[in-house]
């Protein structure tokens, strides 16, 4: 372990509370994202501690191991717009925001995190006026210059607070997969609170605990993802930071995710019927205690067995056999199921993953095409959310599919 690259915090990122418990226990991996070229294969890449942690005070889950986010964040060029499926939801997030909180028009509406601008974009259609905030430099100047107006950097009081000098306090404030990255929450929170009118909302999206555990949603632990929320322990944080939760629903998006909106302390409008049935939903699943994710635990474990079994009678019968999906996540799965030396290479649709390298294992990555140019007997999926339509691609493929969650079965 590089200690300069990463520090284990001891107190619970929402409540400052330091009894926690280690909940589900991961293999130590690399940076997920870190998946390098030929030049580079001969370089060690470091792992880091990957455990999901409890706390016993408000029941968040999350990683205590912070990796530097200078490495986690080195190539970051992902874009809403090329990830199948989000620009409808936008488009759909958008329609249900406006039709909730019925912002004026005209109204300022800032995404935090904004990507490329697609979000935006859609509440642009409905009158708002909006600006982007987003420290990738790539997709900053992929928005502006499709005319969201985009300030490439990170958001924070600072900020927030020359946002209003210059254009007014917001009616709306959104945030999409960025407080479960964050390691420290209250700046963002506290310009978040400097930055809105008194009538004015603001709405996350984040992945959803309850999710990863009724579907058994591994691939979305890795060292990026350091928070892993729930309703219970979010409503104190944000009372203590100033914000109200009044709407919580739950999302399809990622796999399952949360969808909150509040409003500032005191502006008024009641809670409705969404925060009491969710947060009663999760006291139900006992998310906020050890069972389920040792559940989870117990699971993953007759899971990697039953993977390691139908790929080594594969092996043993003289099979390539290779891994479909090499993204962040797969990482994860990877180093869970110890797959390397199973694995001859992977394959991925994405342009920027072909022809690199696994972090840490160096497993091959190469176009899909190669399932074909190298022949392979079985596929593993590592993508598994998405063996449909990935199967749907491939109906030339003569191998098998090997699609290990949520349940080990072949196709
Ligand atoms: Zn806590």
């Amino acid at each position: 372990m590089d200690n300069a690259a990463h520090r284990r915090r001891d107190d619970c990122r929402l409540c400052g509370s330091v009894q926690l418990v280690k909940a589900l226990p991961m293999p130590a991996t690399p940076v997920g994202d870190a998946y390098v070229s030929a030049d580079r294969i001969a370089d060690h890449q470091a792992t880091y501690p990957l455990d999901v942690w409890l706390c016993k005070d408000c029941g968040l889950a999350q990683l205590m191991d912070v990796v530097d986010p200078a490495l986690l964040y080195v190539d970051y060029v992902y874009h809403t717009s090329v990830s199948l499926g989000l620009v409808d939801h936008f488009e759909r997030y958008a329609a249900d925001v406006v039709a909730r909180i019925q912002p004026p028009s005209g109204g300022l509406a800032i995404d935090i995190g904004s990507n490329d601008g697609s979000l935006l974009q859609a509440f642009q259609s409905f009158g708002m006026t909006v600006l982007g905030v987003d420290p990738a430099r790539d997709v900053a100047r992929v928005a502006n210059d499709r005319g969201i107006e985009t300030l490439n950097t990170f958001f924070n009081l600072a900020l927030a607070k020359q946002i209003r000098q210059e254009r007014g306090p917001a009616a709306l404030i959104t945030a999409n997969n960025v407080f479960a990255n964050l390691d420290d929450l209250q700046d963002i929170c506290s310009g978040i609170v400097a930055l809105l009118s008194p009538d004015g909302m603001f709405v996350m999206e984040t992945s959803y605990i309850a999710a990863v555990l009724e579907h058994m949603l591994v691939e979305t632990i890795f060292h990026e993802h350091l928070s892993y929320f729930s309703l219970g322990p979010l409503i104190p944080f944000f009372r203590r930071v100033g914000l109200e939760i009044i709407d919580a629903q739950r999302q399809p998006t990622k796999g399952g995710s949360l969808r909150l909106t509040m409003q500032l302390l005191g502006a008024g409008r009641p809670a409705n019927a969404s925060v009491a049935a969710v947060l009663a939903a999760e006291h139900d699943a006992g998310i906020h205690t050890l069972a389920p994710f040792e559940k989870m635990g117990r699971h993953l474990t007759r899971i990697k067995a039953e993977v390691h079994k139908t790929l080594r009678d594969l092996k043993a019968a003289g099979k390539t056999i290779v891994g479909y999906g090499a993204s962040v996540g797969a990482v994860t799965l990877l180093y869970d199921w110890e797959l390397n030396g199973v694995l001859d290479f992977l394959v991925d649709d994405h342009l920027r993953k072909q022809n690199t390298f696994s972090p840490g294992q160096h497993i091959p990555v190469h176009a899909p095409e190669a399932l074909y140019a190298h022949p392979a007997d079985a596929v593993l999926i590592l993508a598994w959310h998405y063996a449909e339509p990935i199967m749907r691609k491939h109906p030339d493929f003569k191998g098998e599919w090997v699609i290990p969650l949520p349940e080990v079965r072949t196709a």
